[in-house]
């Protein structure tokens, strides 16, 4: 079994007694966390592998709880449109996409997450089903090869949308079980499925209940966008034909629970998060999209007092241009100081639970999130010895005001290293980034798509 140690770094462990070690060491055999202390304690056995984290942090990889890597070809396409105005300009890329392209937009985003140091994520995919094969299995393959810890949180539609991406009740139970026997728990647990519909009214309360019935059928968690703005709790009421807000409405469809995952909940009223609390239903904060889309942004204080478990989410690149966890925390911080009007309403060392340790209890992987003897070995280092974190008084600080993604150097996920030194060793990113042109390129113009022409010298090989 591969023994690897990391050390001399200042490690921010978020175990219970949030204890921050200097000079630490962290040993790490086959995909478990088996020794945490200081470089004085006894070495034990030699290792196969030593990183020198002299002058870097050692925390544990970020959780980005809800992404659209699917989504990635629309990066810088339509950021400053209203939200459902971008979907619509996005869905005829993605209907372009076969499964060569889902697979290259995957990976992409896989690289990316990894380089910002998420070492956890969850893959919302939204794609047209097709006859012959399953495009999740794209999303799958490209989690596994890149060596993350992901979940594909695999999205329905079944009315009042684009309808190459609609499916019955019965289409969408036999493609979730066969998805479930193919990957869930795949890679020794690295893999997970998850459901849920994409829109609050892509499907009617009856939907509703039967997607919460297929996912206890296959043992899958709900992860699903709730209450975006209150242009979407209107478009609810709308399409339910009745006074409705959608917490109330996933309560009386039996669609809150501790398996139950909220993204975005921008527009719930103080009776809502009761119940998201009174539930145990996790909520997932994705503040830089949500600043993007000008939509509102949620009073995340309200949801912590209330005892609420919290993650923290990018969304997908083509929201919000990007992949950075850092951004999150910050911006959580930012608005939720704003929302309360009180410099405290999220600290920088709650923010960091948020991305780590409590946003895996969010998402159901309470095995990782934490360096912890016993734990999954999901690690990152980041450089601390830049002029922009200088001087180092506190580090959690430090790390959710002043640092960002790009200072992330080293990642090890489930125990194996797949970044050292910024270089992805899972995935030939110069391959991928020429490979990620050429495609995006094609799909944009079998979608009709005009974009702008590419203004990186050196980058156009798609002539
Ligand atoms: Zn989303």
């Amino acid at each position: 079994m591969t023994r690897i140690a990391i050390e001399h770094g200042l490690m921010l462990t978020m175990d219970p007694a949030d204890r921050i070690i200097e000079d630490s060491r962290v040993v790490i055999e086959g995909r478990d966390i088996v020794a945490v202390g200081t470089c004085s304690d006894d070495p034990g056995p030699p290792c196969d592998l030593v990183i020198d984290a002299t002058g870097r942090i050692v925390l544990p990889g970020l959780v980005n709880s809800h992404t659209h890597l699917c989504m990635a070809f629309g990066r810088t396409i339509g950021p400053e449109r209203r939200l459902l105005d971008w979907l619509d300009l996005i869905m005829p890329m993605m209907a372009a996409m076969d499964a060569e392209a889902l697979y290259v937009a995957e990976l992409l985003g896989c690289v990316e997450n990894i380089k910002n140091g998420n070492t956890s994520l969850v893959e919302n995919i939204f794609m047209p089903p097709q006859a012959t094969a399953d495009p999740e299995d794209s999303a799958f393959r490209a989690l596994r090869d890149s060596g993350i810890r992901g979940t594909v949180a695999r999205a329905t539609e079944a009315r009042s949308f684009d309808p190459r991406f609609c499916e019955t009740t019965a289409e969408q139970a036999e493609r979730v079980g066969r998805l479930a026997a193919r990957w869930h728990g795949g890679e020794d647990g690295r893999l997970r499925l998850s459901i849920g519909p994409l829109l609050p009214w892509v499907v009617d309360e009856t939907g509703f209940r039967e997607t919460r019935r297929i996912a206890r059928d296959n043992g899958l968690a709900l992860h699903m966008h709730v209450a975006e703005s209150p242009e979407f709790n209107n478009m609810i009421a709308r399409h339910f034909g009745r006074a409705i807000r959608q917490v109330e409405l996933l309560d009386e469809v039996g669609c809150l629970g501790p398996d139950v995952q909220a993204i975005a909940c921008s527009d719930v009223s103080p009776r809502e998060i009761e119940l998201l609390a009174q539930s145990g239903t996790a909520v997932l904060f994705d503040p830089p999209t949500r600043l993007f889309w000008g939509t509102g942004f949620p009073p995340i204080r309200d949801f912590l007092t209330a005892g609420i478990t919290c993650g923290l989410a990018t969304n997908g690149a083509a929201a919000n241009c990007g992949q950075d966890l850092f951004e999150s925390m910050k911006y959580a911080c930012a608005t939720a100081k704003t929302a309360a009007n009180d410099p405290r309403a999220l600290t920088a060392a709650r923010a960091l639970r948020m991305a780590t340790v409590e946003g895996a209890r969010a998402i159901g992987l309470p095995e990782t999130g934490s360096i912890e003897v016993g734990k999954r070995a999901d690690l990152i280092t980041v450089e601390a010895r830049q002029p922009h974190l200088a001087p180092l008084f506190d580090p959690e600080k430090a790390l959710v005001y002043s640092a960002r993604g790009a200072d992330v150097r080293d990642a090890v996920i489930d125990g194996r290293v797949v970044m050292r030194d910024r270089k992805v060793l899972t995935v030939d990113e110069t391959a991928l980034l020429a490979e990620v042109d050429r495609v995006a390129r094609r799909c944009a113009a079998s979608a009709g798509i005009t974009l702008p022409e590419a203004r990186l010298m050196g980058m156009s090989n798609h002539a």
